[in-house]
């Protein structure tokens, strides 16, 4: 039967640029088209139209999600764009006027609608026979959670709020349900997203929802302890530093979520800081990483800073230094300052030049590295659990507590072919190198 239908049903392929976001809106836009009988299409020549979900985040981003409609047009001519770059529609036409339609981010229905237009879809209901946890882009056994959309912040680099909107958080029933299904369908990891999780639930008053005849309200601690309940690893990204952050500690020193954090910090001088209109007092920042790490020794933290901001000084930049290597972060990404059509930076004095940015960029990398370095070797002879990834003849690649997939560094456990990709197993490590460890899984 499945054989009859995949030779009538159209093909879309797809081409998901951008952030882990983004990758949960092609895959809400997969499993809707999969619902309605299309098959995924993994090659530009098989597929009847190919979306293209833009990033608009940076001017290279936007460069890069050009080139790749450019691409998309030349090797299968009929493109659908949608994404955070879709907002700027002109800019799209006038680099690509035969592009079938362009929408913005989360208009799922007018892609839908556009890809319907391009390759209607069969009529067999036999079709519409989609897995309950929906189709994914990421391997099996680890899954992207977003459990809201939008940001209350306008910092100043940030075009964000005006493509996305404010904050609009989903119940915590609805996360917990679709996180339930996700472990039940094998899932092992989820890693919690939105534009600013730390604000979770704050546009509905942390309202209560129901979830296993229980309420449960939606607020950041009370969502990740119930989260924890899965008996999944829970891993938390995107938390913007507000005060009640300090809560999601002891949740991650008991076990209940992973003692991983990723807080985008992005400057420390005040000045800086308060020229991106972000929080002003990371010396009180140093202080809590203090504390945090008392409560929970193994915490990771990830964090993320942007050189060369318009107006920072030389001064700016060594108290960054000074302050990352006090830190001792353990995972650090760097961005150069650009300028992104729209944010309010732009209009700032003060920009730097491009070699300048450069070299700050390298110098805060190397400092980054080291003390990250310091931390990553401490965990040798340790024994840590490994989240496997992948398995060839030549052993398996995971991912310690501490490491994000795609953003953070591997464990190899080499020659290690008896186990399969999802597999936690425990394993003591015997050599660290900047952000990857390698380790022997130990056997009762
Ligand atoms: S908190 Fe994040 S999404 Fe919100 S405005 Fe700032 S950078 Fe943009």
């Amino acid at each position: 039967m499945n054989r009859k239908i995949s030779k009538v049903a159209p093909r879309v392929g797809i081409v998901s640029l951008g952030c882990a976001k983004a990758l949960v809106d092609s895959e809400r836009i997969l499993t809707r088209l999969r619902a309605e009988g299309y098959d995924i299409s993994s090659t530009y020549d098989g597929a009847d139209v190919v979306i293209v979900n833009t990033c608009g985040f940076l001017d290279s981003a936007r460069a890069e999600s050009l080139e790749a409609i450019g691409e998309a047009l030349a090797e299968n001519g009929r493109v659908v764009v949608t994404g955070c770059m879709g907002v700027d529609e002109a800019a799209i036409r006038s680099a690509h006027p035969s592009v079938l339609a362009v929408t913005g981010p989360h208009q799922y229905e007018a892609v839908v609608e556009a890809v319907h237009r391009a390759a209607p879809p069969s009529h067999d209901p036999f079709l519409d026979l989609v897995p309950p946890e929906g189709l994914r882009l990421t391997p099996r056994h680890y899954a992207y959670l977003k459990i809201s959309e939008g940001c209350n912040h306008r910092c100043a680099f940030c075009v964000i709020p005006s493509i996305r909107g404010d904050l609009v958080s989903r119940p915590a029933g609805d996360v917990l349900a679709e996180a339930e299904r996700l472990a039940m369908a094998g899932v092992k990891e989820v890693l919690v997203i939105s534009q600013d999780t730390g604000a979770y639930g704050l546009d509905l008053g942390h309202a209560e929802s129901p979830w296993r005849g229980r309420p449960v309200k939606s607020r950041l601690t009370d969502l990740a302890s119930a989260l924890g309940d899965l008996g999944i690893w829970v891993r938390m990204h995107y938390v913007y530093p507000y005060p009640h952050v300090d809560e999601l500690i002891p949740l991650m020193a008991e076990g209940k979520i992973l003692p991983y954090l990723d807080i985008p910090f992005q400057h420390a001088s005040p000045t800086v800081l308060k020229a991106m209109r972000r929080p002003a007092n990371q010396e009180k920042a140093l202080e809590r990483i203090r504390s945090w790490r008392e409560t929970c020794p193994d915490l990771a933290i990830r964090s993320t800073f942007i050189v060369g901001f318009p107006g920072e000084t030389e001064e700016d930049f060594e108290f960054l230094l000074d302050w990352l290597d006090a830190a001792e972060l353990d995972r650090v990404g760097c961005f150069k300052y650009e300028n992104v059509a729209g944010a309010a930076a732009n209009a700032l004095p003060g920009h730097i030049d491009e070699d300048e940015k450069e070299e700050r960029h390298a110098r805060l990398v190397e400092v980054a590295r080291q003390a990250a370095d310091r931390r990553m070797r401490a965990k040798v002879g340790r024994a840590i659990d490994v989240i496997v990834d992948e398995v060839d003849e030549e052993g398996a690649i995971g991912r310690s507590k501490a490491d994000s997939p795609e953003v953070d560094g591997c464990v190899f456990l080499q020659g290690e072919t008896g186990v399969q990709p999802g597999d936690v197993v425990k394993a003591e490590v015997y050599a660290a190198e900047d952000y990857d460890l390698w380790a022997e899984v130990v056997r009762d």
